[in-house]
């Protein structure tokens, strides 16, 4: 379904060329749950932005649906953005004027729906992430996670065949990590490809696959940390899940000595150009 073949992403700086992905090869099958982790600034945004058609690889193939995306004209692309591609991103990126039940209706707009149609199918979302009862609150009125449910509902509300996830848990407590993976968790079994960028390698151990970013290069588990431990963590999850899916609370027992490594080897701060932006916004404040 996803197959990147030999992908280079680089950047032009100064006069001088920054590459980002170096030979990138990769392919997922419908259907899988994959986990993508590495350290910051390692080209894991920049990896699922050019999976999620925002961006194309400076060279190299990426086939999506046995089609090669270079190929794609942009209102191609932008129908492959709306309708097979979910978004999920760690700040949300809720529109702050706009109801839960209008974030959820955006995407349907663009893709011309009635609005007597729009409405039902963004209710129906809502209540399938749990927040029937909060339809009409503003982002401001919600819980982190409550946010990240409203940004769940937008993905899913055209029924895409695949969601994207950059760091959806990232701005969020543990527990409330936990539910949002377990959602995630519920939409990769009714048949939704998911993948996810995330630095946590509890939240890694809800995929049945993960792979590592380094410095623009993928790398297997087994070069960083035992593979073990992600297993020992998953088979951990998957007991929990099987008993409650709402109530589960993550052991820190089974965090084994590697996945304290693999937690030293990922640190956990903002990207160089999410720090950027953020600077930007602070400075327009002043
Ligand atoms: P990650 O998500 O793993 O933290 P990113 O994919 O966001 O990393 O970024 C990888 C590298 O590419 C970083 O060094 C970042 O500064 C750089 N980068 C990302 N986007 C751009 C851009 N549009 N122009 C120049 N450099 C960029
Ligand atoms: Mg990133």
């Amino acid at each position: 379904m996803i197959e990147l073949r030999n992908v280079i992403k680089s950047y032009p700086v100064a006069n001088d060329e920054l590459v980002v992905l170096k030979d990138i090869n990769l392919s997922i099958t419908a259907g899988e749950f994959v986990a993508i982790m590495g350290p910051s600034g390692s080209g894991k945004s920049t990896l699922m932005n050019i999976i999620g058609c925002l961006d194309q690889p400076t060279s190299g193939e990426y086939f999506l649906h046995d089609k090669r995306v270079s190929d794609y004209d942009e209102k191609e692309l932008a129908g492959v953005r709306n309708q097979s591609v979910g978004f999920v991103f760690q700040q949300f990126q809720l529109l702050p004027r706009l109801t839960a039940l209008q974030n959820v209706e955006l995407p349907m707009i663009y893709g011309g729906i009635s609005k007597k149609e729009r409405l039902e199918r963004a209710a129906d979302a809502l209540d399938k992430v749990g927040l029937k009862d909060r339809i009409d609150h503003l982002p401001n009125e919600l819980s982190g996670g409550q946010k990240q449910r409203v940004a769940i509902a937008r993905a899913i509300v055209n029924e895409p065949s695949i969601i994207l996830a950059d760091e959806p848990t990232g701005a969020l407590d543990t527990k409330t990590g936990k539910q949002i993976m377990e959602m995630f968790t519920l939409l990769n079994k009714e048949g939704t490809t998911v993948i996810l960028v995330t630095h946590e390698a509890e939240v890694a151990s809800y995929a049945s696959r993960t792979v590592f970013v380094r410095d623009g290069e993928l790398t297997t588990a087994d070069e960083v940390v035992g593979q073990d431990a992600l297993a020992k963590l998953r088979a951990t999850h998957e007991e929990d899940i099987a008993v409650d899916v709402n109530t589960t609370t993550m052991q820190s027992s089974t965090l084994t000595e590697g996945l304290v490594d693999l937690a030293n080897v990922f640190e956990t701060d903002t990207s160089p150009h999410e720090k950027i932006t953020k600077e930007g916004e602070e400075e327009a404040k002043n």
